[in-house]
């Protein structure tokens, strides 16, 4: 005999779904929780997750609501299975479709949820879920590359909101790549400052390049990261192309590069190239570590 739909309730605007831990999909209706146990062409039948309960809903292949789900389930409601699931579900969305670090998501979202204390207490730690969502954004990433030549996703060169943000990807000779990245902003800032800082990190820098070489403007009188480039090699020819390159996106600008005092360690590729290349004045300040 079918079912044909209950027309005195509508249930469906108290039917929502969401994702199990595992990605089945589990209905959620008056604060209850079921998920589907046989599907046919047709229809879907839906079961009470908790164990014993034979409550049960039925809907058709659209997920419109059929039948049940209004009796009495004789325990206590999922409110707090709900609220978990809902809450791991909205997580591991934002660390698929972003690449903001898995630590803040965690933060934020359970800044924001409304678990009651008995969830909070229940729910992983960041320390426990982390893998787990390591793991997951894992398989939707490039795979990590095995030398410096390696095509770069598209997504990877722009910002967050989409905007430019590699500037220049080269290899002056083979295998000597040169990636340099900064927003447009960040640019602005550089080539407004009279002073400018400069300093490379090497213990940071991806597999396959030496450094990681940073470059700061002042804005507001705070020493702002403006410009990253990712260097093989630490030679004057180099560092000659990476100002040459600045020199060029400031006239792309209609603005010089030309700092008044330049701040950096000693550093014999960038030396005779900032004496050459770049501006009059110029400034070093060698770095004794004790
Ligand atoms: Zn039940």
């Amino acid at each position: 005999m079918s079912i044909s739909p209950d027309s005195t309730f509508d249930a469906n605007e108290n039917l929502s779904f969401i994702k199990s831990n595992k990605g089945q999909p589990l209905l959620v209706m008056n604060e209850q929780l079921y998920k589907c146990n046989k599907k046919t062409a047709r229809k879907k039948y839906w079961i009470c997750i908790v164990s014993g309960c034979s409550m049960v809903v039925h809907t058709d292949e659209n997920d419109v609501y059929l039948y049940g789900g209004k009796c009495d389930h004789h325990h206590e409601s999922n409110s707090d299975v709900i609220q978990t699931t809902h809450l791991r579900q909205q997580m591991k969305e934002r660390v698929l479709n972003e690449l903001t670090p898995i630590g803040i998501i965690y933060e934020e979202e359970m800044a924001k949820a409304p678990l009651s204390t008995a969830s909070v207490a229940t729910f992983p730690t960041n320390q426990e879920i982390h893998q787990t969502f390591v793991k997951a954004r894992r398989k939707i990433l490039p795979i990590l590359p095995q030398s410096c030549l390696f095509t770069i996703p598209d997504p990877f060169k722009l910002t967050i909101d989409g905007k430019r943000f590699l500037l220049l990807d080269e290899s002056r000779v083979r295998r000597e790549r040169l990636l340099l990245y900064a927003s447009d902003l960040q640019l602005d800032i550089l080539f407004d400052s009279e002073t400018i800082y400069m300093d490379g990190t090497f213990s940071k820098a991806p597999s396959h390049f030496v450094q990681i070489y940073i470059i700061h403007g002042i804005k507001h009188g705070a020493c702002v990261p403006c410009l990253f480039a990712l260097m093989v090699n630490k030679k004057a020819a180099t560092y000659r192309q990476l100002f040459s390159e600045l020199k060029n996106l400031a006239l792309d600008r209609n603005k010089n590069f030309l700092p008044k005092l330049f701040v950096t360690d000693f550093e014999s590729g960038v030396i005779p190239v900032l004496k050459a290349d770049v501006s009059i004045y110029y400034f070093c300040m060698k770095l004794f570590l004790i």
